[in-house]
């Protein structure tokens, strides 16, 4: 199966993923960690993205969308797949759509973790990450409000947005998560 998992800055989406990636078997690409690598690694392309990073915005897409083209030809993706951090805006979703209708692997489902902003903030200042700064963090909401938010509208015109409540406990926003895809993953698992 195939599924692109969606949420603010601090929802816990890492934590879930992981889970969910172990769960289903899928491969987990968090674009994220990707950028985090090529930059730790010194790479043209992560030395590139590390300016963009520092400050709360998104890498440009052409960046991200050829990163993720490479990678979804690499042979774990044939087991299915998490997207976690990417598409982040219009053109990459556009771009991923395209990508996958060559390859004809449509998505399953566009899973989001809602949780509120005041919430998102409290979060991310405690968890204290070299780029966790609160003007870092006020642009990476910020981002998230203005170029990842219309993807919900965006999923939800083509039927594969499940939305569900990022607060509580770990595992009881896990057992919300398997709950929302069930019905979608029950038909390709
Ligand atoms: P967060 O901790 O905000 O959830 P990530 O760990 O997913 O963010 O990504 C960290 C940074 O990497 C982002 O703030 C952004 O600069 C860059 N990045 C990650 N994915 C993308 C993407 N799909 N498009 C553009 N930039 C991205």
């Amino acid at each position: 199966m195939r599924i692109v998992f969606i949420g603010p800055p601090g929802a816990g989406k890492g934590t879930q993923a992981q889970r969910l990636v172990e769960t289903y078997q899928m491969a987990h690409l968090s674009t994220g960690d990707m950028l985090r690598a090529a930059r730790d690694a010194k790479t043209e392309v992560g030395l590139n993205a590390a300016k963009y990073m520092s400050s709360g915005a998104l890498v440009p897409d052409a960046v991200i969308v050829a990163i993720i083209a490479e990678r979804l030809g690499q042979s774990d993706c044939r087991k299915g797949y998490l997207l976690d951090g990417f598409p982040r805006t219009i053109a990459q979703a556009e771009a991923l759509d395209e990508m996958l209708t060559e390859k004809g692997t449509p998505l399953d489902a566009v899973l989001e973790l809602q949780v509120p902003e005041d919430e998102l903030f409290r979060r991310l200042a405690g968890r204290g990450r070299a780029d966790d700064t609160p003007e870092v963090i006020r642009q990476r909401l910020a981002a998230y409000r203005k170029q990842t938010e219309p993807l919900l509208d965006y999923y939800s015109r083509r039927g594969l947005l499940k939305s569900i409540d990022g607060q509580g406990a770990v595992d009881e926003i896990f057992d919300r998560a398997t709950a929302a895809l069930e019905g979608d993953l029950g038909k390709h698992v």
